[in-house]
């Protein structure tokens, strides 16, 4: 396994860079966003480590980047910003996780290990459909009536959810884990957000609509209006 750590603060990538060793995981190290933005692009990685406050490009600057080029690499930040809002910055720049510093170790490890199964996992590709809408997880293809939808990673992942929850109605709180495996504070619209970009997507225009919001419980996949 391959890493890419891009951590300014010499004490602590020195840290996380022979802690990763010691678990037999090769690692690059890049000391600024600059530095980080090459290596990133130039090399294949099975997850990239970005601090957020880093020299020259920011880790959610880089995060961006490298989302442009590369949509199924895992991307885990670190950071000392621990609020919801940063949250949602950085998962919306198109990171998979946050890890708020000082962090264990065994924590890192712990959602290494989580972000690069989830990768593996989808390796056996599937044809996922409900009604005139289909999914093709390898080829990443999504059709409604024929038609190809464009969706960004995470709403990919979404409606992937979705259809593997098919009829069951899903909380708030079990998308957000599912989707962005970080326990959100209530109060937080980052899921009703997504669904809504989904909705414009996959059922705007399209009959039957698929996405139903069930009052009070959540959001349910289904082709009946009832
Ligand atoms: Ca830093």
């Amino acid at each position: 396994m391959k890493i890419l750590l891009v951590e300014d603060e010499p004490k602590v990538s020195s840290f996380i860079k022979k802690g990763l060793e010691e678990q037999t995981y090769l690692v690059d190290l890049a000391y600024d966003g600059l530095m980080g933005k090459k290596l990133a692009l130039s090399n294949e990685y099975d997850i990239v480590i970005l601090d957020v406050i880093l020299p020259s490009i920011s880790g959610i600057e880089l995060c961006k980047e490298i989302r442009k080029v590369n949509t199924s690499v895992p991307i885990l930040l670190l950071t000392a910003l621990g609020t919801t809002e940063d949250k949602v910055i950085g998962l919306d720049a198109g990171a998979d996780d946050y890890l708020t510093k000082p962090f264990k170790f065994m924590e890192l490890l712990a959602r290494i290990r989580a972000l690069t199964r989830r990768k593996n996992n989808q390796s056996t590709p599937t044809i996922l459909t409900i009604a005139d809408l289909e999914m093709d997880t390898g080829s990443k293809i999504v059709k409604r009536n024929g038609k190809v939808i464009n969706l960004t990673a995470r709403e990919f992942f979404l409606l992937e959810f979705f259809l593997q929850n098919k009829g069951r109605v899903l909380s708030r709180a079990v998308i957000a884990e599912n989707i962005w495996e970080i326990s959100f504070d209530t109060g937080t619209n980052i899921v009703d957000v997504y669904i809504n970009y989904l909705r414009n997507k996959i059922d705007k225009g399209f009959s039957p609509k698929l996405i139903h919001t069930i009052i009070g419980m959540g959001y349910v996949l289904k082709i009946n209006d009832e």
